[in-house]
């Protein structure tokens, strides 16, 4: 692939100032600058420099956030700033998008890629693909409210019930709550309608990948691929 369009691929510009970003000598590969646009890259493995700093080239972008409390999921917020303004910029240029959202007081998990057909693979209800929450709730949890969001409970826009595929009481005051859905505001509007209330929420789990407790909330970095997010 010429040395220009693995930088307009990865989000670097338009293919003029990927070009003019080559030619100002800002581009190295190996340590080399290389200034020929043209240049033929073999992007397998590629790990390429551009003003100092050092790219893995990807086909597509598979990361994962540990989103911070005070962070909307929009593209657009309205009250808090975007989750996206913790990305570096070329991420942001390629369009990834945020895999279901989370609200902006709930920390943890975040999926963000711009394959289009794994977002729809791990949003899709059909999919069942289950996401565990660590709920902490204003109220202690009794045996009633656990047996009902495992039975299922009635949601004001939705007559059909939905219910967790699992929940544990961790603490008097700690559920985990396994969902295979991404309802709006799911986990909260579950726990009032049980007749409790959430007072903190992350997400720990997102189908196979776990939030590593070496990742702080801010903080972001790539994933191999969907294999680390699908179950085998
Ligand atoms: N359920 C909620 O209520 N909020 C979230 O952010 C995620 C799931």
């Amino acid at each position: 692939m010429r040395l220009a369009q693995v930088l307009f691929s990865q989000g670097f510009g338009t293919r003029r100032e990927c070009e003019n970003l080559i030619l100002a000598g800002e581009v190295r590969l190996q340590g080399q600058v290389c200034d020929d646009p043209d240049h033929d890259v073999d992007t397998r493995g590629l790990v390429f420099t551009v003003e100092g700093r050092d790219w893995p080239f990807h086909e597509k972008a598979y990361l994962m956030m540990h989103k911070p409390a005070g962070h909307e999921c929009s593209q657009k917020p309205s009250a808090w700033p975007s989750v996206y303004t913790l990305l570096p910029s070329p991420l942001r240029l390629r369009d990834v998008q945020a895999v279901g959202r989370l609200d902006q007081d709930t920390t943890g998990l975040l999926i963000l890629t711009d394959d289009g057909a794994l977002i729809h693979r791990l949003t899709s209800p059909k999919k069942h693909v289950p996401k565990v929450y660590e709920v902490g709730t204003a109220d202690p949890i009794t045996d009633r409210q656990m047996a009902q969001l495992l039975a299922g409970v009635v949601l004001h826009d939705d007559p059909k019930p939905v219910a967790a595929a699992a929940c544990e009481r961790v603490a008097e005051r700690h559920l985990r709550l396994t969902l295979t859905q991404g309802k709006y505001h799911q986990v909260k509007r579950m726990l009032a309608a049980a007749g409790n209330e959430v007072v903190t929420l992350h997400r720990s789990r997102f189908g196979a990948l776990e939030l590593p407790a070496t990742l702080a909330p801010g903080q972001w970095c790539w994933l191999a691929g969907p294999q680390d997010i699908l179950a085998p």
